[in-house]
């Protein structure tokens, strides 16, 4: 047997293999441990202020070179890992290992000791996690002797002893059993994934060997693959120009006294966090008559962004993502060129003489190309189970860490900013309003909400999807024009309610991962006759699907039925190049139909008239 490279590549440490996740290779199972294992020395200081502040932490760092001794060369970048499931079985002789550290050799896989051929050992199917984020092995000694045959002799339940056996005669998990060979005691895998009585261990595969708290909660028994077992929490912000500093809160003086008046109010909106401060923010704009905008601007100049945090949450990371939001889309949304080390952007505007189908695309929205940009992207921590706002691990296992793990990237990227007026006029039509208001109730009743507050802000605006569906196909379209992976392209959707002005736009851009330098296709993608043609193209490929009629008039779908006229065929992207895990699509809004306007319906009305003019003129 050669010796085996198992790598995972430094872009992938935080999504999808941080810590906590399962990595599975070459038919080996791990769990990446906890920041508290990393060879520090080999790590590398990762620099983005304007995230640190926004998290409070004192910086960043890249994964190390790994140094798992047992499973790796150290010379490969990654994460530290420690093998997971411990329970192995043995494909020929069924035999079951509880593999441990001491048995490992370097480069190898686990190989069964009794086969006389050692064939390598495969790792159990099922896991067992619980809702505080704990995962371990299934007790498999204990399953095997929870239904004792009446006849043999129990061997006590603690014997390892164990095999893995498959039953021909029956199907499913009724078909497979953990059996004793010492006492004969078995049982089969059928009322596994719904038992109830088993008590989770208070553990983490990399602390297997510490005592850990007690856990109260019930363990949930998972396949190792189950979407459940892993909801990673991650924060990025792309390098953006520093604020001038103007020396005073940039906002009329009047609004500043205002604000200060309602006195207990701003303080206790100061002190306060999550959903609170976001509530407390509501009702200070309103009796103080300022927008929310400019209550965090003044909150932000006096208390030099340190606004207190607790715990992190799904809540306070959404409120982080809101906010650095805020900032990228003011910094993109100037239609002036920045040139900044990390930042290289070129407003550009639309050509002289512009066809109907250009006018009315010039109507809808502007581009900025960003031949440069830099994004860091962090793993705050992780919840299994459902990803709810009390259950994250922090990523050092224990402690909110001081320093957090982090990966940078360049890449290019193409910004439009659309039309306030015209979006707002789009969103005040009624069958608009009515569409959405379903796709906000379901959201309401989803257990994703907190994660997506942090994209849709506190109300989910109509531009929300349609922004959203339009970035997806334009996207696929991108990907299959410019050369770039579809997985290597990314989106931000900037559609959250704002004070004054609500956000309305739409970045798509590179994330090659490790490599600083980039295609140079999609920004000159962007000029804007290319992006006429792209965009209808997307418009067109947008207007069917090849699960039509099903796909345009079911009703809610998708993950918690929040996506409406959407499906992979037509509209769902890779999980790692959306913000919101597929959630809140519809394209419906961009292209009409059921008697709702669709916000491009004018432009795929307008070509397809050119296009009847043309064929005409041909005939
Ligand atoms: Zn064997
Ligand atoms: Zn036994
Ligand atoms: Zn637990
Ligand atoms: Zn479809
Ligand atoms: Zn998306």
């Amino acid at each position: 047997m050669t010796n085996r490279k198992l790598r995972v590549r430094q872009a992938q440490t935080i999504v999808p293999f941080g810590v906590g996740a399962i990595l599975e290779t070459q038919g080996e199972s791990f769990v990446a441990a906890d920041t508290g294992r990393w060879y520090l020395a080999k790590s590398e200081v990762v620099e983005s202020p304007r995230l640190a502040a926004r998290l409070k932490v004192s910086g960043f760092r890249s994964a190390p070179a790994a140094k798992n001794d047992f499973f790796d060369n150290d010379k490969a970048a990654g994460v530290p890992c420690v093998r997971f499931p411990e329970w192995l079985f043995c494909g020929a002789c069924r035999r079951m290992v509880r593999w441990n550290n001491l048995l490992e050799k370097p480069g190898h896989p686990p190989l069964c000791p009794s086969c006389p051929r050692n064939p390598a050992l495969v790792p159990m199917r099922f896991v067992q996690i619980c809702p505080r984020g704990h995962m371990d092995d299934v007790n498999w000694p204990w399953w095997a002797h929870s239904r004792p045959k009446v006849a043999a002799q129990p061997c006590g339940g603690k014997n390892e002893h164990l095999s893995f056996l498959v039953d021909d005669t029956s199907m499913g998990l009724e078909a497979l059993r953990v059996h004793c060979r010492r006492c004969d005691s078995g049982r089969d895998l059928l009322n596994l994934l719904d038992h109830k009585s088993t008590h989770c261990s208070g553990k983490h595969p990399w602390k297997r060997g510490s005592a850990e708290n007690v856990c109260e909660e019930k363990a949930l028994v998972v396949p190792r693959n189950a979407g459940n077992l892993y909801y990673p929490v991650t924060c990025s912000a792309l390098d953006i120009p520093a604020p001038e500093d103007s020396g005073g809160p940039p906002l009329d003086p009047a609004v500043v006294d205002r604000i200060r008046e309602e006195h207990h109010l701003w303080q206790a909106f100061l002190s306060a966090e999550g959903a609170k401060r976001r509530t407390l923010a509501s009702m200070l704009a309103d009796d103080a008559k300022v927008t929310e905008e400019e209550l965090f601007i003044l909150a932000t100049y006096e208390t030099g962004q340190e606004l207190p945090v607790g715990r992190e949450g799904f809540a306070e990371a959404s409120s982080h993502a809101e906010e650095l939001s805020r900032e990228e889309w003011e910094a993109l949304n100037t239609r002036v060129p920045i040139t900044e080390k990390n930042l290289v952007t070129r407003p550009l505007s639309w050509p002289e003489g512009r066809t109907a189908v250009q006018e009315l695309l010039r109507e809808r929205f502007e581009v900025t190309v960003a031949d440069r940009l830099r994004e860091v992207r962090t793993l705050l921590g992780f919840s299994r189970v459902t990803p709810s706002l009390n259950s994250l691990v922090p990523v050092t296992g224990g402690p909110r860490a001081s320093w957090l793990p982090a990966v940078e990237v360049f890449g290019e990227g193409i910004f439009l900013s659309f039309d306030e007026d015209l979006l707002a006029a789009w969103e005040a039509e009624p069958s608009i309003r009515e569409r959405v208001a379903g796709i906000s109730w379901e959201l309401g009743q989803a257990f994703q909400q907190e994660r997506l507050l942090g994209v849709t802000g506190p109300k989910l605006l109509p531009r929300m999807p349609m922004l959203h569906t339009f970035s997806h196909l334009f996207i696929r379209q991108l990907a299959f024009e410019s050369g770039y992976g579809i997985a290597s392209l990314q989106e931000r959707i900037y559609a959250r309610p704002g004070g004054r002005r609500h956000q309305a736009g739409v970045l798509v851009y590179t994330s090659a991962g490790d490599t600083q330098g980039t295609l140079g296709g999609l920004a000159a993608q962007g000029a804007p006759e290319p992006l006429a043609e792209t965009v209808l193209r997307l418009l067109e490929s947008g207007s069917w699907c090849s699960n039509d009629p099903l796909c345009s008039e079911h009703g809610a779908r998708g993950p918690a039925a929040l996506n409406r006229a959407a499906c992979h065929a037509c509209t769902l992207l890779p999980e790692t190049s959306c913000e919101t895990g597929n959630t809140l699509l519809d394209r419906v809004l961009l292209i009409g139909g059921n008697g709702v306007p669709g916000f491009f319906q004018p432009v795929i009305e307008a070509a397809l008239d050119r296009a009847a003019r043309t064929a005409r003129g041909q005939a």
